[in-house]
């Protein structure tokens, strides 16, 4: 065996490993670099998503001529004065970014130095060609830094095989300057891609920036989020559940303006949302978290995306708290009416298309607030003169008909019961509009939110079965089931094994009212398989309250009393998140008679 010291092409080659993935982790460090230098203005020049022109430039204080030859060097960097890597502020310190680009791809450097008697230095170019210097002279430039690569991995196949496509790669790049200008508002950025202007941000607030970077819909289907927890700060901006996406790639988290993908954060934000959206679908959210630097490391990996906090539960306690409180207080928000407007056909015939109704943009979310409060004719008194509206119709078929109209409405938000349609929508008229209810989505919710009261204080109360209910299983699923048994008691469901391929139901929990128990047990016998035994207890058994509750709600085709029908309107109203269902879509929505007026084209 002969031990050797590498040569640093190749150590440089090695880090580049970790450092530069592809397109977008070098277009991250460069950008990074700018913004370390100072700049107030960066612009990205990509071409075929990265693959053959990568393009950074900035004006920032720039380089002297000796620096950027030193800048190439590995572990050289300007960013560590007093050796301090527990309070670095700036993104870089590593200094590895230049030389290990330099050693996979062709790499011009181009700088002068900004302000006074230093810019008279001029500007100077190097030039680095897979790790060995290809020229250097002086060049004619405007103060700050502008870096080049070409041709990244030409001459590294194994790491070229695993490049996407020029598109793939191109989103990679987008997602990495949208985290970055997020993180930095204050310095405006543009990016270029085959020659078409892709983004153009101005220096702006961090709200104004979060905006302009993020689904414009959120300006109506988002929460701002302000909150302290022990001298921990969280700002930001998250999606209502019913406002959603089938991908977490709206997440955009930052820890003292730092982009990460921390996996704790990542967690909190899910957890934050658990039972309010199904476990299929993610929210959409920009957060900052301020914590004191002697609080987290951010030397953890190279890219230094991932970061490890003193007290993770402080943090994730100042994200779910944070985010749970401000979800709460949002409580019955539930959609914009974009969504039900629509289903008008408006091209057979149709009244012109009213302002904001129909297609595109609905009316905010805020505007909806905002008609509900408009002073409207008496309604009793418009109803009259309407020949044939109430008389005759009681038969119409999927429309049950409830209660006739006289008195006028008692302020209840979400009204007074009018019908029931298709056996599924409870029909309400409140004082500034008209409610629908999906009584199902609503009911489960409001189980849920039962369930969940009666576990905070202890143990669910049961209801005990007259005769036990013995249910056939297979084997593993009652393994399953006998396992969780101690859990499941403390949600009031009493079960014992009984022989090889059944249980044996003594009691179901009490907020359930009356359930279909052989299902419910196989329900949960397959969510149990699903949950494992990763998650915590508590975790648990609020999965499993959610399926629970589903058995305990009023099922959609289920014809309900009107004193039904009232009672879960006015359940609704005191209860938290009952605006969505336990997977995130609404479980009710209103018309208010402002909408309805434009419908009928009166507006
Ligand atoms: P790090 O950022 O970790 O210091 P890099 O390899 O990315 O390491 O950069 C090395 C050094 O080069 C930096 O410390 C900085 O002094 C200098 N540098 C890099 N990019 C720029 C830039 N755009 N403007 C001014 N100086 C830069
Ligand atoms: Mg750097």
């Amino acid at each position: 065996m002969s031990i050797r010291r590498l040569p640093s092409e190749l150590i440089n080659r090695i880090a580049a490993g970790e450092v530069v993935e592809r397109p977008a982790s070098a277009l991250k460090e460069l950008v990074e670099n700018s913004l370390d230098a100072g700049a107030s203005s960066i612009v990205i020049r990509l071409a075929a998503g990265g693959l053959d022109l990568v393009e950074v430039t900035d004006d920032g204080w720039g380089m002297a001529p000796d620096e950027m030859r030193l800048a190439l060097e590995r572990h050289a960097t300007s960013k560590l004065p007093d050796d301090q890597i527990e309070q670095v502020a700036s993104f870089g310190f590593r200094g590895e970014a230049l030389p290990s680009i330099a050693s996979v791809a062709r790499l011009t450097l181009d700088s002068r130095l900004r302000g006074g008697a230093d810019e008279a230095v001029g500007g100077w170019r190097i030039e680095v060609d897979h790790g060995v210097a290809a020229g250097a002279a002086p060049q004619a430039l405007p103060p700050g830094t502008r870096v080049r690569i070409e041709g990244l991995f030409d001459k590294v196949p194994a790491r070229r095989k695993f490049l996407r496509s020029p598109r793939a790669e191109y989103a990679a790049c987008i997602d990495a300057v949208r985290r970055l200008a997020m993180a930095r508002p204050d310095v405006g950025f543009s990016v270029e891609h085959d020659g078409r202007r892709t983004l153009s941000v101005q220096p702006s607030d961090a709200p104004t920036r979060v905006a302009a970077l993020l689904d414009r819909e959120l300006e109506r289907h988002g929460l701002g989020i302000d909150c302290l927890r022990d001298g921990l700060r969280l700002t930001g901006v998250v999606s209502l559940p019913t406002f959603n996406r089938g991908m977490a790639d709206h997440q955009y988290l930052f820890v003292n303006r730092r982009p990460v993908k921390d996996r704790l954060l990542v967690g909190s934000l899910r957890a934050a949302y658990r039972d309010l959206l199904a476990r299929d679908r993610h929210p959409i959210a920009a957060l900052f978290v301020e914590v004191p630097t002697s609080e987290v490391d951010i030397n953890v990996h190279p890219a230094k995306t991932e970061v490890r906090f003193r007290d993770p539960s402080a943090v994730r306690g100042l994200i779910v708290g944070g985010l749970r409180a401000a979800l709460e207080e949002a409580g019955h928000r539930s959609v914009a009416r974009k969504q039900f407007v629509s289903p008008v056909n408006w091209t057979s015939a149709g009244p012109t298309l009213p302002a904001g109704v129909g297609r595109g943009e609905g009316p905010s979310v805020d505007d909806q607030y905002r008609l509900q409060s408009h002073a409207l004719p008496n309604p009793s008194r418009e109803r009259e003169g309407l020949p044939g509206v109430r008389e005759g119709r009681a038969d119409f078929a999927p429309f049950a008909r409830a209660e006739v109209a006289s008195a006028p409405v008692p302020a209840f938000p979400l009204g007074v019961a009018r019908g029931q349609v298709a056996a599924t929508y409870i029909v309400a008229e409140a004082e500034d509009g008209l409610v629908i209810v999906d009584q199902h989505a609503a009911h489960e919710r409001l189980v849920l939110e039962r369930m969940r009261r009666a576990s905070a204080g202890g143990e669910v109360a049961r209801q005990a079965l007259l005769l036990p209910d013995v249910v056939e299983m297979d084997e593993p699923e009652c393994d399953r089931l006998e396992g969780a048994a101690a859990e499941l008691a403390l949600l009031g469901l009493e079960i014992e094994r009984f022989g090889p391929s059944a249980m044996l139901v003594r009691a179901t929990p009490a907020p359930l009212g009356k359930t279909d128990v052989p299902g419910l047990l196989r329900d949960l016998a397959a969510e149990l398989a699903e949950l494992g035994t990763a998650l915590a207890l508590r975790d648990r058994l609020d999965h499993v309250a959610g399926t629970m509750a589903r058995h305990g709600s009023v099922r959609a085709g289920r014809i309900l009393s009107v004193a039904a029908m009232n009672a879960l309107l006015r359940e609704m109203e005191v209860t938290p998140h009952s605006g969505q269902c336990n997977h995130g879509r609404p479980t009710w929505i209103k018309l208010a008679h402002g909408d309805i007026e434009k419908l009928f084209g009166r507006r």
